[in-house]
């Protein structure tokens, strides 16, 4: 039966009057007749107002890593919740929850709490101007930090890589313009001449290895070393963006499965399994910069908020002490290959990237080594295959930079369905095309 979005359409109508585009967050927002109001979720699946279900291969952007309503971590949640909502004091958990953040990262000496990924990149990295006393800052092309004024800059792909510099978005004030600099993935030589040109004014190297918002396109292990050596060389913190890998790539994340150390890191999403949290972590003499007079402002009303906190306690004890994870790997594994083969046996070209826990497609010969290159691979047939997906509830994200995030409680079931939905959408998708280009 084809999908019926008549409610969701519906209350879009009477949402847009009481929110900017119908929504609370601009990326939920695909327009009057496409935009999604969700009624309940479970495990890999999510049903809307209309009673579609979808599986889900969004998971909110990575977080719900254990599947959505997980019965242990809400379980654990309404512990958290008997201790109270915000009190402006501290527990005995934070530490606890800490100690478990020590031991999956041995990059992180101490730890602080926030809400999400941007508070704690954005405290992470007034902490690096701190302690480097230089303001600037490098980020890489594709990469995705968080919304705030200092972060949200790009390039756009067909621009040129040093002239098409600009805000990501009205508001973001121009005067900020001269802290920013953005190379490209995989170039070392584009970072050390940033880096001998700018290093007086640059304060801190900010990376995801995988860009989990470009496609997973990954660091190479040559670039990764080098760039580690050009930081020490250059006295810059190297900030460890890892709010999308972070105990989802690998029990230390992005660290552990790329042997790189970072001065400072950043985690988010899977840390509290949807429950919003999020925490900064690294070198103790960095991280002892924060308070005193001297030293920086972090921290917050709801910061380790005892209902996440307990929601991260049971969280990292699952990922850190069942093959959870492990699991998680295998289905994006066979999944890739199931998905590999369907493309295959109709001659389309393609590869994946990233880790299978949260890999790229992409439509091309070669996995593309940064974010250039995506701008050339056939990201419109992704788009209609991902809108075609999504109509026969496979929800993938309709943009092709957004990788598949597996989660704990994709099964078997989950994975035939899937498999046999993509041979479908893929047929009507070629099926389209083929009409199109004959009425040509
Ligand atoms: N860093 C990365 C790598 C992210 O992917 C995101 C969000 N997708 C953020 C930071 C910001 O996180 P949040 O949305 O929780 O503020």
């Amino acid at each position: 039966m084809p999908r019926s979005l008549e409610k969701s359409n519906r209350h879009y109508e009477r949402a847009v009057k009481q929110l900017p585009l119908g929504v609370s967050s601009n990326w939920r927002a695909w327009g009057p007749d496409k935009t999604i109001y969700v009624e309940r979720t479970k495990g890999a699946r999510i049903w809307d107002i209309d009673g579609n279900e979808y599986i889900d291969y969004r998971i909110g952007y990575g977080p719900t890593i254990l599947g959505h309503c997980d019965d242990r971590v809400d379980a654990a949640a309404r512990e958290g919740m008997k201790v109270g909502g915000t009190f402006a004091l501290s527990t005995i958990r934070e530490s606890v929850v800490a100690e478990r953040i020590k031991k999956m990262v041995p990059s992180v000496d101490l730890v602080r709490f926030a809400n999400s990924g941007t508070e704690a990149v954005m405290a992470s990295l007034r902490l690096a101007r701190a302690f480097s006393d230089k303001d600037g800052h490098i980020m890489v092309e594709g990469g995705f930090h968080g919304q705030f004024d200092s972060a949200l800059w790009e390039i756009a792909p067909d621009e040129d890589l040093t002239g098409g510099l600009r805000p990501a978005g009205a508001g973001v004030p121009k005067v900020l313009r001269d802290l920013v600099n953005i190379v490209p993935l995989n170039d070392a030589n584009r970072l050390e001449d940033v880096l001998k040109r700018r290093s007086d004014s640059i304060g801190a190297f900010v990376i995801e290895p995988i860009l989990g918002n470009a496609g997973s396109i990954t660091a190479e292990p040559q670039y990764l070393k080098d760039a580690r050596e050009l930081c020490d060389r250059f006295d810059v913190i190297m900030l460890i963006d890892e709010v999308k890998t972070g105990f989802r790539v690998a029990r230390g994340g992005v660290q552990e499965l790329m042997d790189v150390r970072a001065d400072l890191c950043t985690f988010a999403k899977a840390l509290g399994n949807g429950y919003p949290i999020s925490a900064l972590g690294g070198r103790e003499d960095i991280m002892r910069m924060i308070g005193g007079d001297d030293g920086i402002a972090q921290g917050g009303t709801y910061a380790a908020h005892p209902v996440s906190l307990a929601a991260a306690d049971k969280t990292l004890e699952i990922l850190d002490e069942t093959d959870t994870l492990e699991q998680i790997a295998d289905y994006g594994h066979r999944m890739q290959q199931g998905i590999g083969e369907i493309l295959s046996h109709r001659g389309i070209a393609h590869v994946f990237s990233g880790h299978p826990s949260m890999g790229g497609l992409f439509f091309t010969e070669s996995v593309p080594r940064n974010y250039r290159e995506w701008a050339t691979t056939d990201y419109e047939l992704y788009n209609s295959l991902a809108a075609e997906l999504i109509e026969l509830g496979i929800l993938c994200e309709p943009d092709s930079r957004e990788p598949w995030f597996v989660s704990a409680a994709h099964d078997d079931a989950c994975l035939a369905e899937t498999l046999e939905k993509f041979e479908t959408a893929l047929r009507t998708v070629l099926d389209r095309q083929g009409a199109s280009n004959a009425n040509v």
